[in-house]
């Protein structure tokens, strides 16, 4: 009986498996040095007003560069870092190096530019971060108003109250909120009045197969008239082709980012695409 236990136990792992299993062993063990060892870089994707095809912000993109793993997408250790506890140190990272590089580009006279910084389910739920914010504003001597901080619905829904009083204190301030991804998790519209909001972000999603797309059209369309019914920007993530812009503007949304305009970009390059797409003063 022992074998045969032994034997069911074995299978229970194949190669594959262990592969993955062994991968994200790795993974989580080199995280916890990423920020020490300075293997994290941010990538700028401009944000575009629609209209005059003007940068007006951008969102910080994270990358993992490790010496032999290479090149590491969010999509892949984010997960990680917010199941070890690790996304606090690389969250206060992000925050502080935006910020910073942030002050830089408005030093250039780039005044009008407010700065995206993602933050996780995880991440949110650590109570100090208002103060964490607070000290990354203040030590790159960045005005609240250049900094707006990305949350998900389902990050904002797991606990109600909790997020309404952390919202407040960022609205207070001078910290803009936007919903990422919105549309694709599960918030209540009682909610959402509660919240001092000031975007909310159309999933790529909904965005990918427009024109064409009649049902994604609708959910665009809702989405804007909630916006409008709240006092909301939105922003549309995705944009890859003209028919997405032309049939965006047509829905009234004007504000969007997406490789059709740019990808997120090292900030040499942001700058370089700046310079290119202001509005003359
Ligand atoms: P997100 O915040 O919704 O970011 C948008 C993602 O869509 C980015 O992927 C961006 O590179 C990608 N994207 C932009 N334009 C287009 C386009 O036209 N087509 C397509 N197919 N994709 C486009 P990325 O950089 O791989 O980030 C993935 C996710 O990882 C982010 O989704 C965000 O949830 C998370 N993430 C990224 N950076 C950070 C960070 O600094 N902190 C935290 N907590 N999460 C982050
Ligand atoms: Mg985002
Ligand atoms: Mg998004
Ligand atoms: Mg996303």
């Amino acid at each position: 009986a022992g074998r045969a236990r032994a034997d069911a136990g074995v299978t229970l792992f194949d190669p594959e498996m262990e592969e993955a299993v062994g991968r994200r062993h790795v993974l989580e063990r080199e995280l916890r040095h990423a920020v020490e060892r300075e293997e994290l870089r941010l990538l700028y994707q401009p944000k575009i007003d629609l209209g005059t095809g003007c940068v007006i912000g951008m969102e910080a993109l994270v990358r993992w560069q490790h010496p032999e793993l290479g090149l590491v997408s969010p999509a892949q250790f984010i997960p990680v870092a917010e199941e070890t506890g690790v996304i606090v140190a690389i969250g206060d990272w992000v925050l502080r190096e935006a910020c910073r590089q942030a002050r830089v580009w408005h030093d250039a006279g780039h005044k009008e530019l407010v700065v995206a910084v993602n933050v996780s389910g995880r991440q949110f739920r650590v109570h100090d971060l208002t103060d964490r914010i607070r000290a990354a504003l203040a030590d790159a001597g960045l005005p609240p108003q250049a900094l707006e901080v990305e949350i998900t619905e389902t990050a904002v829904m797991g606990d109600v109250s909790d997020a309404v009083r952390m919202l407040n204190e960022w609205h207070d301030m001078g910290v803009s909120v936007a919903i990422d991804d919105f549309g694709t998790g599960y918030s209540s519209l009682g909610y959402l009045r509660q919240l001092p909001l000031t975007t909310l972000k159309i999933d790529q999603s909904f965005v990918r197969d427009l024109p064409e797309g009649d049902t994604d059209r609708a959910v665009a369309r809702t989405i804007l008239q909630l916006a409008e019914v709240l006092d909301l920007k939105v922003v549309a993530e995705g944009i890859e082709t003209p028919a997405h812009v032309d049939v965006l503007k047509g829905l009234g949304c004007h504000l969007g980012q997406g490789y059709h305009y740019a990808r997120p970009l090292p900030p040499a390059d942001f700058l370089a695409f700046l310079e290119a797409h202001t509005v003359e003063a």
